[in-house]
């Protein structure tokens, strides 16, 4: 059986004692992965990272919102200061080899904004930054890999006016199935991560049972959202198993089947041989 991590972050400080052993593990156990950038240094790390591995680990290049202005976010599972960056297309192209195989992450975040500041400024400020990936990941005819929490109205509208046609992903989708078949009739697919196995609320087993086979990503998030069994500890690629089994639990089917078509189109998006 093959898995794919769609959406890691070894390239993350989390891992800097033994992120060669993580990656070994999850290549020993036939787990591929793309590693995601969320400013220019985890970007560029990602890179790195990748070009280590002849086979199986690849990356992504990306701003992520939260990253557009400065802010401590102190979270569940993540505590750390944001950057105040703007995407430099220059920056990003110096990136680009064939390892990078999407643009990302990238999108909009208004459950995270800052309280000191301006509301509408800061909005602003991210969609500006997303439409510039949006165009650069055009450019170099690269899939996105989208973030987006609390904001699925705009960065809808924005996906219809900058990106018609082009395909991605929702990354960490948490929404309803009203809302993540408006990403797959935009062409997208829907990657679900360890809060599908805590979500209560049969809203994400909804979209599981609605969302056709072949567009289904799966992905850990890494080091974050970490799945039973290994709850309140440290995620890693290794664990997307865990997902691969609850989706197969949820559709009555074998996991070999999901793990199979989860890799296959993760390959697909990514145009990955
Ligand atoms: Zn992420």
């Amino acid at each position: 059986m093959k898995y794919f991590d769609t959406h890691t972050h070894v390239n993350f400080a989390a891992f800097k004692d033994d992120q060669s052993e993580t990656i070994k593990r999850a290549l020993d156990g036939n787990t591929w992965m793309i590693n995601v950038g969320t400013q220019t240094d985890t970007s560029k790390l990602a890179v790195e990272v990748a070009k280590i591995y002849p086979e199986g680990v690849f990356a992504a290049i990306g701003l992520h919102p939260v990253h557009t202005y400065q802010q401590m976010l102190d979270e569940e599972e993540s505590h750390f200061q944001s950057r105040t960056e703007v995407f430099v297309e220059s920056d990003y192209e110096q990136m680009l080899t064939e390892k990078v195989v999407a643009v990302g992450e990238c999108g909009l975040d208004y459950f995270r904004l800052p309280s000191d500041s301006d509301r509408e400024s800061v909005i602003k400020k991210q969609k500006e930054e997303f439409v510039k990936q949006l165009h650069f990941a055009k450019k170099h005819k690269l899939p996105v890999i989208i973030h987006c929490r609390d904001a699925y109205a705009d960065l809808l509208e924005i996906l219809k006016s900058e990106y018609a046609g082009l395909q991605g992903v929702a990354h960490s989708f948490t929404d309803t199935w009203e809302i993540a078949k408006k990403f797959l009739d935009l062409g997208f697919y829907i990657a679900l991560n360890g809060i599908l196995t805590f979500d209560k609320t049969g809203k994400l087993a909804e979209v599981v049972a609605n969302t056709p086979a072949d567009r289904l990503l799966t992905e850990t998030d890494a080091p974050y959202l970490t799945p039973p069994p290994y709850r309140g500890k440290r995620n890693e690629p290794s664990y997307v198993r865990y997902i691969v089994e609850k989706i197969a639990e949820l559709n009555k089917v074998e996991p070999e089947e999901v793990a199979f078509q989860t890799f296959s189109n993760a390959k697909k998006l990514f145009n990955i041989r």
